[in-house]
């Protein structure tokens, strides 16, 4: 069984740790060879084995036991149009999903709302789950970004391989609760565009001893 496979397994069953998911919510893809792997659809995580992940195509086309995902459409389009990405979260965790129920964008309330890439986390208008218009509208919303908000359903965060993702896919969350409990006391601070523009130069440098040169 390939190490990606339990990789992918591994790391759906973190978010399920982390909090971030719950029941058959969420679904998580890498990519593998020519195509994807991507989870089963509708299978809860603990019930899942390095077998059930499914192997897709871009054009498509899966192989083996499992269906994949209903969401398959947003993996393959977004592993398709960024070639940077390498692996690609959806979950429908707590403070990510309410906000998004609100259907409003996350404003630069905080400097590490720049590690989504930019100085907003936006909210794709809301569409049916698993269509390819949600698709599209995920794939708008994540321009330039390395995450964003479904409306009325949850989070997209992207990552160069399933680690990255993961640590995205944290701190979105993070950064939603953070702006939800201030809203709760007043009307957040936002900081400026040249504030988040210096924030974002500063992360260039940033944790620089931990990557490969
Ligand atoms: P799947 O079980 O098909 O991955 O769907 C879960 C989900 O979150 C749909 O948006
Ligand atoms: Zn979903």
């Amino acid at each position: 069984m390939s190490q990606l496979r339990e990789r992918l397994l591994a790391v759906s069953r973190r978010l399920i740790e982390l909090g971030l998911n719950r029941g058959t919510a969420g679904n998580v893809s890498v990519r593998d060879g020519t195509g994807f792997l991507i989870t089963p659809s509708g299978m809860p995580v603990e019930e899942m084995t390095p077998h059930d992940m499914v192997q897709m195509e871009f054009d498509g086309r899966h192989h083996g036991t499992r269906p994949p995902s209903s969401e398959w459409r947003f993996h393959r389009d977004i592993l398709q149009a960024r070639p940077e990405v390498g692996a690609i979260i959806h979950t429908h965790a707590m403070f990510a999903t309410t906000l998004a129920c609100l259907r409003r964008d996350i404003p630069p309330f905080h400097y590490m709302i720049a590690l989504a890439g930019g100085d907003s986390i936006r909210c794709a208008p809301y569409a049916t789950f698993g269509t390819q218009a949600l698709s599209d509208a995920a794939l708008t919303a994540l321009a330039n970004r390395n995450a964003c908000l479904l409306a009325n359903h949850g989070m997209i965060a992207l990552g160069r391989d399933l680690d990255h993702a993961l640590a995205v896919a944290v701190e979105v969350e993070t950064l939603c609760e953070q702006y939800w409990r201030a809203l709760q006391i007043g009307e957040p601070v936002l900081l400026t565009p040249q504030e988040m523009a210096d924030a974002l130069e500063q992360f260039k440098g940033y944790g620089r001893w931990k990557r490969t040169p």
